[in-house]
């Protein structure tokens, strides 16, 4: 009697609209996003307990953004933060995401209104991490005709990475879902893994001693300044001697050095709260040689160099 995939989505992607306007209490349709899809989806991953699937029409009422997550625990145990796969419904019913996505609670608190950017910022830097090859996928930001600019809808659409989209009536049959769905869980994975390796390398160390705010803030600035695009552009406007030090890579190592230099992301993510996070490749960045870089990070100058330089660089 179950209904497959397919079966579920399309109920899901027909009807909410309309049974929207009905009493939200025990309504057939939101016991079907809750319970029915997250079956269908554990269904195709099979027995693996790795993952948590969960899905939510809302709290005490209906929410403009139905959705089904599924979250690898090793990363997050809930949609408020890390990244995980979610089906989103667009709030007018058009159409359905599949999307590797963005925890964006805690960073809506961190950052205020500056989380667009943020999440922009990120998702831009896994795409150019992860090149997903899928040839219905989309990169990047995705519509889901929402409403309210800094609702959770409005932050879905920035933080997507890669996604999917079902139009409604265009619905692919269900191999075709599972085959995506899969697709989509092998991306997560390989997400996950490479997240570990490249925040594996000195943040362990740098962390010691940071309480677990702090611990996660210079997770972030660390992500931002591992952006590519980014980090291409400060470094060409800036050069590749340090700027506290002067210390020149190719002037020490010959070819192998040649274009190699820290960017190092001025405005402190990492100290204060709320502030707006610049992304200027010359005001909001500076280049560092790696030593430099550890080191500022241990000073409460991270976002002078000069002061930096002129209290701890001896010449
Ligand atoms: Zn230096
Ligand atoms: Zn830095």
């Amino acid at each position: 009697m179950s209904v497959n995939l397919k079966e579920s989505i399309v109920l899901l992607v027909e009807t909410y609209l309309v049974e929207k306007t009905k009493y939200f209490t025990g309504n057939d349709l939101a016991n079907h996003i809750r319970n029915a899809i997250p079956d269908n989806v554990r269904e195709i991953l099979g027995e693996n307990d790795r993952y948590y699937v969960k899905g939510s029409a809302g709290q005490s009422d209906w929410a403009n953004v139905p959705w089904v997550s599924i979250l690898d625990r090793t990363v997050t145990t809930s949609p408020q933060n890390g990244f995980y796969l979610v089906y989103l419904l667009r709030e007018d019913g058009a159409g359905l995401y599949l999307s590797l996505n963005q925890g964006v609670t805690n960073l809506k608190e961190k950052y205020g209104r500056s989380v667009t950017d943020v999440l922009r910022v990120r998702a831009a830097d896994f795409i150019a991490q992860l090149k997903f090859q899928h040839k219905d996928s989309i990169a990047g930001p995705i519509d889901l005709a929402s409403s309210k600019k800094g609702s959770l809808g409005d932050l879905y659409q920035h933080g997507a990475i890669y996604s999917i989209y079902y139009e409604k009536g265009k619905i692919p049959d269900n191999s075709q879902l599972e085959y995506d769905l899969v697709s989509f869980v092998d991306l997560y994975l390989k997400m996950v893994v490479n997240q570990s390796v490249s925040d594996g390398s000195n943040v362990e160390e740098d962390e010691a001693g940071l309480d677990v705010e702090d611990g996660t803030k210079l997770r972030e600035h660390k992500r931002i300044e591992r952006n590519q695009t980014l980090a291409k552009k400060v470094k060409k406007l800036q050069g590749y001697k340090c700027s506290a030090c002067g210390f020149d890579f190719e002037q020490k190592y010959g070819e192998i050095g040649k274009g190699f230099i820290e960017a190092h992301h001025l405005t402190p993510v990492y100290k204060i709260k709320g502030k707006k996070v610049g992304f200027d490749p010359l005001k909001d960045f500076s280049v560092l040689c790696s030593n430099c870089h550890r080191m500022i990070h241990k000073t409460q100058f991270i976002d002078k160099v000069e002061e930096f330089k002129a209290h701890y660089v001896i010449e």
